[in-house]
This record gives C-alpha cells, sequence and structure tokens, in this order.
C-alpha cells in the first residue's frame, strides 16, 4: 500500500476532530508579512496559529508544513537549554522564502508534559538526567502530544498532502495515521550550541531525530534549492 493509499485508508475510518476557525489577518514580521488564522481544539478548548505565507510556492512540490510545539523559555525567552527558538526562527525564515504554513501548536509545552513540569525537569537535567529520564522520573509521558487537531487544522485549510519541515519521523507517522499525506520530511537542523548539543543527541539516540550534529547543518541545502527540491536528509 503506497503512503497516499495509507493516508486515504487511514482518513476513512479516523473521526474528524472538532476544530474552529477566525477571520485570517496580515501578521508583519522581520521575516515579511504572513497571514495568520487563530484555530480553537474543540475537545481541549487550546487554541493554536497557522501562519501562512501568502505567495504559494509554484516549484509544483507540496507545500512546507512545520509544525511548532510551543516552548514559553525558547521562542519567547531565547532559551538555548533547546534549540526551539532558533528552529522557530529558521521555520519562518524558510517558509518566507519557499511558502507554507507554520502551525504553533499552544498546550504542548515539554513535548506536552506543561510549562512546570518542564522546568521541574530541568532542575533533575540539571542533577544528571537527561531530558528522557528527567520525564520517567516525574512519572510523565516522554512525550505527551497529540496531533489530531492539528492534523484536522491542516485538512481543513487544504493541506493534505505535505512536505514536512522536521526531524522527527514520529511526527511523519501520526500525521499519517490521521490522514495526511507526508510525501517529504525536510530536515530543519540548526547549529548546536555547547548548552544543547546534550540535550540534541538524546533527542537523536532515544527519540530517534535525524539530527547530524554537525558544524554544518544540512538543513542549508533548503534554502539552496529555494524548496523546490526534496531536502531529503540522507
Ligand atoms: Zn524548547
Amino acid at each position: 500500500m503506497s503512503a497516499l493509499e495509507a493516508s486515504a485508508a487511514a482518513a476513512a475510518v479516523r473521526r474528524p476532530h472538532p476544530v474552529h476557525s477566525g477571520p485570517v489577518v496580515d501578521l508583519p514580521t522581520k521575516f515579511g508579512v504572513f497571514r495568520v488564522q487563530a484555530w480553537t481544539d474543540g475537545i481541549t478548548g487550546v487554541e493554536h496559529l497557522a501562519v501562512s505565507w501568502p505567495v504559494p510556492n509554484t516549484s509544483g512540490a507540496a507545500p512546507l508544513v512545520r509544525l511548532h510545539s510551543e516552548c514559553l523559555t525558547g521562542d519567547v525567552f531565547g532559551s538555548y537549554r533547546c534549540d526551539c527558538g532558533e528552529q522557530l526562527d529558521y521555520a519562518l525564515d524558510v517558509i518566507s522564502r519557499c511558502g507554507g504554513t507554520l502551525l504553533y501548536l499552544r498546550g504542548q509545552e515539554g513535548r506536552g508534559i506543561g510549562l512546570a513540569n518542564k522546568i521541574k525537569a530541568y532542575a533533575l537535567q540539571e542533577a544528571g538526567l537527561d531530558t528522557v529520564e528527567a520525564n520517567e522520573h516525574l512519572g510523565l509521558p516522554v512525550d505527551a502530544r497529540c496531533y489530531n487537531a492539528a492534523a484536522q487544522i491542516l485538512m481543513e485549510m487544504g493541506l493534505r498532502e505535505i512536505r514536512l519541515l522536521s526531524n522527527n519521523p514520529d511526527k511523519q507517522e501520526r500525521l499519517s495515521r490521521a490522514g495526511l499525506a507526508v510525501i517529504d520530511m525536510v530536515p530543519t537542523e540548526v547549529p548546536y550550541r555547547d548548552q544543547n548539543i546534550r540535550y540534541l543527541k538524546t533527542k537523536r539516540e532515544r527519540m530517534d531525530h535525524r539530527l547530524n550534529l554537525d558544524a554544518e547543518p544540512a538543513s542549508q541545502d533548503v534554502l539552496a534549492s529555494n524548496g523546490a527540491g526534496s531536502g531529503r536528509q540522507a
């Protein structure tokens, strides 16, 4: 069964996850003027934001989509404990050049354990545990995120066949199960830092993230090709 057939089969059996949208407005940023739309999860009440480049990609390739999990410390305060803030900037930069949509998923702090628990996990990491061990020590899931609302939002936006800007094969798998056709994974690796290299190595070695952790990130290829190529990571 091909990926497209598998996603069609999954869509046939899945129940739609209720989401509600509001108006689309301009959002001028340092990357350019995006079009944004708020979406509310009809089950949890969590509000998400779709950030789209207004000019579609004319290369014929499926649109780029980034699912960005909220990270207050990384996104707002620019923390180097993780790479979220730099990943957010990188994704918005790529989307402003190549077209696409970034879906900013709130309620996914600390891979879904919440801000206070994430800080508790940081305390355990300062005592020597890695990011996986810290969650386990707290009796919390290593990854509690759910992508059903995200998949529904993308479908209602008409984004059923996408190239996913991510290093996380679990996201691809879960979106596919939710009925989306993820036809490619475009790497989104930013240079590591001394402060986050252990965290990133743990994501690569224990969570199967496709990270090279080389001095020259593979993702530069995406910009060089203006997103028209597959950008598939070796
Ligand atoms: Zn983060």
